[in-house]
């Protein structure tokens, strides 16, 4: 302990405001990570846990900077207040993703397989020109904005390829000053072979490399690699502080940005989605879907499964389904008990709805539009998921009760 505080004294604390800009809100994961690298005590392996848009990899990626900085040395791994200083080699690449000791694994699709004669060839190599300008433009846009994310068509899990692509890297390569960071984006997506080849990794490991996992779906991670790393747990950013970076940040007018913050349940994805569309004009249009929905026309339907099927407009498809999901939590809150309910009675759209939709499940309607907005992106075909949702939310949520 008294070496802990001898260390705390000798190196002035990371200051966590100043030094994780990307991150939004999440004071006490940026106090834990400032105080990891102030002291260097580092874990090998970190898990960020939380809801999409809370921060997790913007996190990772601020980490990131202050760890491979280099406008001074090193002293025994401890980083100082001053990092990162933005300016060096370092900083410009890491800002940019383009840091030789930073890696990011996602979900990417499986390559084709070497031709006669290519043993021995990086899997990455493997990929076509379209596949590689793809995963390329989407760098550059998690270089733009660290909350973007990581989802390429035909990526479904992190590939054993990769996986051993580090290891031979970390095994060949020596280190030379300084630490190296692995982003594992998604870290749910690491099937048992996949994950097996990480934990070998993991139990023998490479000098000064950090690994941060992320993942929003903690259940679904195996339980092997959760025991393996420092647990960090992000919180639903709250409104306040979605509100005042939306106006920072977006400049967006105060009206608006409480509004966003308001919808955003916590995330900044969201609350920019919210920002930037017209929350009024988004939200009736999910109420007009579920309204032609209740009006169970089957042409309507077909019409609908053509339109948020397309597969061009499945961003909009998962918006749209996350603002479907904040609509019926408000009408389920309704519906339990509409005396307390106050501020949702106000809203004569919601009150309307919910006379025909009294007493039904809809905890079954949130299950399936979650499952939707799982498939979307595991890259299921849209016009299925649009097929099976709807037709799923008519029969849960209107037909007669007792039917
Ligand atoms: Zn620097």
């Amino acid at each position: 302990m008294a070496e802990l505080i001898d260390l705390l004294e000798d190196v002035e604390q990371i200051q966590p405001g100043v030094h994780f800009h990307n991150l939004i809100g999440q004071d006490r994961v940026k106090d834990v990570l400032s105080r990891a690298a102030t002291t260097g005590r580092i874990a090998h392996a970190y898990l960020f846990l939380g809801e999409v848009g809370s921060g997790k990899e913007a996190a990772a990626l601020d980490f990131a900077r202050i760890l491979l900085c280099m406008s001074e040395g090193d002293r025994k791994g401890q980083r100082s207040a001053a990092l990162p200083c933005g300016k060096c080699d370092s900083c410009v690449q890491t800002e940019k993703l383009t840091h030789p000791g930073f890696k990011v694994l996602f979900p990417q699709p499986k390559p084709q397989p070497p031709k006669e004669g290519q043993d021995g060839v990086d899997a990455v190599e493997q990929y076509t020109a379209a596949q590689r300008k793809q995963m390329d433009a989407l760098m550059a846009a998690k270089a733009d904005d660290y909350y973007t994310s990581l989802s390429v068509s035909g990526g479904n899990e992190i590939l054993i390829e990769h996986i051993r692509a580090l290891r031979s890297e970390f095994r060949l390569t020596s280190y030379s000053g300084g630490w190296r960071v692995v982003l594992i984006s998604q870290a749910d997506r690491l099937r048992v072979q996949a994950a097996n080849a990480f934990l070998k990794l993991l139990e023998e490991p490479p000098a000064n490399v950090v690994f941060i996992l992320t993942s929003s779906r903690e259940s679904r991670l195996l339980p092997t690699i959760l025991s393996r790393c420092q647990v960090l747990r992000f919180a639903r950013i709250d409104q306040d502080t979605l509100r005042d970076e939306l106006i920072a940040r977006l400049k967006v007018k105060p009206d608006k940005a409480d509004a966003a913050a308001r919808l955003a349940d916590g995330s900044w994805k969201q609350a920019v989605d919210w920002a930037r569309g017209d929350p009024a004009k988004e939200t009736m249009k999910v109420v007009e879907l579920l309204r032609d929905l209740l009006r169970g026309d089957p042409g309507r339907l077909d019409e609908l499964v053509d339109y948020w099927g397309a597969a061009s407009r499945s961003g909009d498809f998962a918006g749209m389904l996350e603002r479907m999901a904040h609509w019926l939590r408000d009408v389920q809150t309704y519906d339990a008990d509409p005396s307390s309910a106050k501020e949702l009675a106000r809203d004569e759209h919601l009150v309307k709805f919910a006379t025909f939709t009294e007493g039904r499940n809809f905890e079954d309607a949130l299950d399936a539009i979650d499952e939707a907005r799982l498939d979307i992106e595991r890259h299921v075909q849209t016009t299925l998921i649009a097929y099976n949702l709807f037709s799923t939310l008519r029969k849960v949520l209107f037909r007669p009760k007792g039917k």
